[in-house]
């Protein structure tokens, strides 16, 4: 028993160990009073007494429990109340983290929206500087736009590159592109924009770089760029001597009618430097690609035919781009005999019959000495109506009858253009006609004229010639201290390469053009004694008629020491003897313009020629008196005044240095390119354009 009371919970104890306490000793009273009325029974004293201590042990018991259950409640009181308290101080500590917290998000909301105004205040600013730059560029890309030509057809330009080279490339590029913008619109503010624009379509058997034998090659490579970049539409049509790089086959095939048989051609196409070149596929002309004017007459004539037939219909059959030409605002160019065709089949063909009403043609002359002579009765293979043969007839005082194509061109052709005013002349004159000066003196007021030939200065100027890097040679400026540097470098490249004496105090003269008559090559040869005996070395480039080859092959074999003669074709070898010799022969016996004189002046070499049509008019002689000219000539083409007018130069370039000098600056100072003579082409096709 005393055991059970020890063990009664002290106030310190939990709540739940005073319950059980609590609740212990309620069983054990109810247990005493049970057991007490148990006893209650017994009558017996000693049960009495157990009985009366029980009841007192069970009134105590219950007494230790109201006892307890007092304490047991006054603990849950003041529990209440210290949980009260809790509760309250928790309150206050949540209304106060509550309000912290309220705080700390309205602080928090009001950074946000200071925030969001000065982002939204930049946004602003940045929109407003956006929109201000973007104004300002609009503005730069609408002025350049309106300073840049257009391109013809937009394309989407791929370009693959290595990842490694491409960064290089592209700082390269950039500086390229820079320089090359600089020097289009400067190119472009001296172009002058054309009167008119025309569509043009020029014709000729030969166009470089992909075929060239002499001057109509070149002139077919720059005259129409320069067309071109006055503003007009510009096609050139040459046959497709052999595969070129680039060129692209358009898969049209059309089928005419040469000289009685069905011959099918294909159309092939290049897009370059504004230019439309479309090449005329044909098994004829592969056969030639070694010597383009190969073959007999008949090879020829079919050759020729087929290109002008082509030509004509160039313009409805090939794309260029999406557009082909059609017939508006159409000015034919035929170039020399080998396309003196065109103007026949254009007004046979077509006018005639309705067709082409307002295309014009307009006939080049570059050489009237080859004017496709053949038998009369050739013209009948031509499928031409009979009205037309008159005007294929000539009666040569010095051949008789024949068949003339060039005669029938000229007749037909709207304009007449010679390739100087010189030769303009010339031609109408019983020497310089080769037969057909009647024929151009019948021409009404205004069908002839001349334009003096440019030359491309991308092609030919020695600071961009790429003829002259390697080997020595140098590209030099047309121009100061530079100038004379590398000339001299060129000079000394040349001399080594041909195994000649590396001198700078001797001459070195040139002579660079197609063996034959015209070329006057025989005046060299017959002036080799003196030329041979001169502190003077000699380099001779050219290729031809077998009989001039085996002259020059022996002058270098006579006198090895002084003379070089280059036999072939060797566009290399001419660039460099331009830029490398000091004085450049041109005895040529007639020459319609002649481009070497004007290459040699803008290489500082100094031309000597003989003052006949083109040389005459760009060849002017030097006057030491009042310091004008810039080279010499010689008036007949007869050697002892060739040599004299040799003996002048280099004596010049011996004893006064300064005044050669003078001669060289004058040279290249002159406006030699194609810009002016662009626009005097462009004057006659509109005066074409007008003529009825
Ligand atoms: P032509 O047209 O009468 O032949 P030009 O002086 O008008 O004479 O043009 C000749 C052109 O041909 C020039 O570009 C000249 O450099 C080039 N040429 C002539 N003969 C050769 C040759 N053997 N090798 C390289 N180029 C040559």
């Amino acid at each position: 028993m005393m055991a059970s009371t020890s063990r009664t919970p002290s106030l310190a104890s939990t709540p739940r160990a005073f319950r059980r306490a609590v609740s212990s000793l309620s069983s054990r009273a109810r247990a005493s009073v049970t057991r007490a009325s148990r006893v209650e029974d017994a009558d017996d004293a000693e049960s009495r007494e157990r009985l009366e201590a029980l009841r007192r042990r069970s009134t105590a018991l219950l007494e230790r429990q109201r006892l307890l259950t007092e304490r047991l409640e006054r603990r849950r009181r003041e529990r209440e109340g210290e949980n009260d308290a809790n509760r309250e101080r928790e309150e206050a500590a949540a209304v106060r983290e509550r309000e912290e917290a309220e705080a700390e998000a309205e602080a928090r909301r009001r950074a946000d929206a200071e925030a969001a105004a000065a982002s939204e205040r930049a946004r602003a600013e940045r929109e407003a500087a956006e929109a201000a730059e973007a104004a300002a560029q609009a503005e730069a890309r609408a002025r350049a736009d309106a300073e840049t030509p257009k391109c013809r057809e937009r394309l989407n330009i791929v370009m693959v590159a290595s990842e490694r080279a491409r960064a290089e490339r592209e700082a390269a590029e950039a500086a390229e592109a820079a320089a090359q913008a600089e020097a289009r619109a400067r190119a472009d503010a001296e172009t002058p924009k054309c009167r008119e624009r025309l569509n043009i379509v020029m014709v000729a058997s030969e166009c470089a770089p992909f075929s060239k034998t002499g001057g109509l090659g070149d002139v077919m490579q720059s005259l129409p760029k320069a067309l071109a970049a006055r503003g007009h539409r510009v096609m050139v049509v040459v046959p497709r001597y052999k595969e070129y790089d680039d060129v692209y086959d358009t898969d049209v095939r059309v089928t005419f009618n040469v000289l009685g048989h069905p011959t099918e051609i294909g159309y092939f196409h290049l897009y370059r430097d504004g230019v439309d070149y479309v090449f005329i596929d044909h098994g004829a002309y592969h056969h030639v690609r070694d010597g383009i004017y190969a073959g007999d007459r008949s090879d020829a004539m079919f050759r020729n035919s087929m290109l002008c037939q082509a030509a004509l219909e160039a313009v409805w059959h090939v794309p260029c781009g999406g557009a082909p030409y059609g017939d508006e605002n159409l000015i034919f160019v035929a170039n020399d005999w080998h396309a003196a065709l065109l103007p026949v089949y254009l007004q046979a063909f077509y006018r005639d019959h309705g067709k082409f009403e307002f295309a014009r043609s307009c006939f080049v002359v570059h050489n009237m000495a080859h004017q496709g002579r053949g038998p009369l009765d050739e013209f009948y293979s031509l499928q031409l109506p009979e009205h037309y043969k008159e005007h294929f007839v000539l009666d040569d005082p010095v051949g008789g009858e024949c068949m003339n194509v060039m005669r029938a061109g000229l007749r037909l052709s709207t304009k007449v253009i010679a390739v100087s005013e010189g030769y303009a002349w010339e031609i109408t004159t019983d020497m310089g006609g080769w037969g057909l000066a009647p024929t151009i003196r019948e021409f009404g007021p205004g069908k002839l004229s001349g334009i003096v030939n440019g030359i491309d200065l991308d092609e030919w100027s020695p600071e961009l010639d790429c003829h002259l890097d390697g080997d020595g040679y140098a590209r030099f400026p047309p121009r100061g201290d530079a100038f004379s540097d590398g000339k001299r470098q060129c000079k000394r490249a040349l001399q080594r390469q041909l195994g000649l004496a590396e001198r700078d105090d001797v001459p070195v003269l040139g002579f660079i053009g197609r063996l034959d008559d015209q070329k006057g090559v025989d005046l060299i040869a017959e002036a080799e004694g003196w030329l041979c005996s001169q502190d003077a070395q000699l380099v001779m480039l050219g290729s031809g008629r077998g009989d001039l080859e085996d002259a020059l092959r022996g002058m270098e074999n006579r006198h090895h020491d002084k003379c070089r003669a280059w036999v072939g074709f060797s566009v290399e070898m001419a660039h460099r003897i331009t830029a490398g010799c000091d004085i450049l022969l041109m005895p040529s016996r007639f020459e319609p313009c002649g481009l070497n004189q004007l290459y040699a002046m803008r290489y500082g070499a100094v031309p000597v020629v003989h003052a006949v049509g083109g040389l005459r008019d760009t060849v002017q002689q030097y006057d030491p008196f009042n310091g004008t000219g810039n080279g010499w000539t010689f008036d007949s083409a007869e050697t002892h005044k060739f040599i004299d007018a040799i003996n002048h130069a280099m004596c010049t370039y011996r004893d006064f240095p300064e005044a050669f000098r003078e001669i060289q600056a004058r040279g290249f100072e002159r406006d030699l390119g194609w810009n002016r003579a662009a626009e005097l082409y462009e004057d006659r096709f509109i005066d074409a354009k007008y003529s009825w």
